[in-house]
């Protein structure tokens, strides 16, 4: 199991991308041995499973929320987030905020971009999100920060369209760095590659990828 997660940690770290370990239905102990060997930034995408490993496992994790979140539950999650993934509505902004002021806190967020010719999968469209930060109740929302994107590629052995749909979301991300975010030291994040296709979104600019299986091992 190490010898495989010390070798990614090297291909990261050329690259200088962070690795967000994605634990989901991974018990306590196979997370704490990573934790062990000073991996601190891991991956859920179930809201009780992560408040349950939130009150199990040391407090200076960074917990990073990758799933779909429906709004009535984020207020379990508020207290502690280190960073939602995946969001790709108004409305779940509106609530993450709501809850980050209740919290006395900042939540730091990704919009989720659809890139994926899958139906199936969340996200934006790239014109959606625009509208989205051209709305005039997005300005008032003072306690998240948008601090970059999040995408995934269609489930597919063609690299090319893989690469192409990794692409994409550099290429949105760039153009928004220059007009909304410009004046933006924050806006730094690209949240794309799991484990059948992280090595291709670290030739395209992911800043974090997120793998789960190919270092924890498959789930049921
Ligand atoms: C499960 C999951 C991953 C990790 O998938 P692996 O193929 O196990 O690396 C990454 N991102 C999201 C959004 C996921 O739900």
């Amino acid at each position: 199991m190490s010898l495989k997660y010390n070798e990614i940690l090297q291909e990261l770290q050329k690259a200088n991308t962070k690795l967000v370990l994605v634990s989901k239905t991974k018990p306590i102990d196979q997370l704490q041995y990573f934790y062990d060997l000073n991996q601190r930034d891991f991956g859920e995408n179930r809201v009780q499973e992560l408040v349950l490993k939130n009150e199990t496992m040391p407090k200076d994790i960074n917990w990073h929320f990758i799933g779909h979140l429906q709004k009535n539950k984020v207020k379990y999650i508020a207290p502690f987030v280190h960073l939602i993934h995946a969001v790709d509505n108004l409305e779940l902004l509106k609530e993450i905020n709501k809850r980050a002021l209740s919290n006395n806190r900042i939540i730091k967020v990704l919009f989720q971009i659809k890139i994926a010719q899958e139906d199936s999968k969340f996200g934006l469209s790239q014109e959606h999100c625009l509208q989205l930060l051209k709305d005039s109740s997005f300005t008032e929302l003072e306690n998240i920060q948008i601090i970059g994107l999040m995408g995934m590629a269609t489930f597919t052995n063609d690299i090319s369209q893989v690469r192409n749909e990794f692409k994409q979301l550099k290429t949105f991300f760039d153009s928004l760095k220059q007009t909304y975010f410009k004046d933006n030291n924050n806006f730094i994040e690209i949240s794309m590659g799991m484990s059948g296709d992280y090595k291709i979104a670290i030739e395209e600019g992911a800043t974090m990828v997120r793998i789960g299986s190919l270092i924890m091992g498959s789930r049921k």
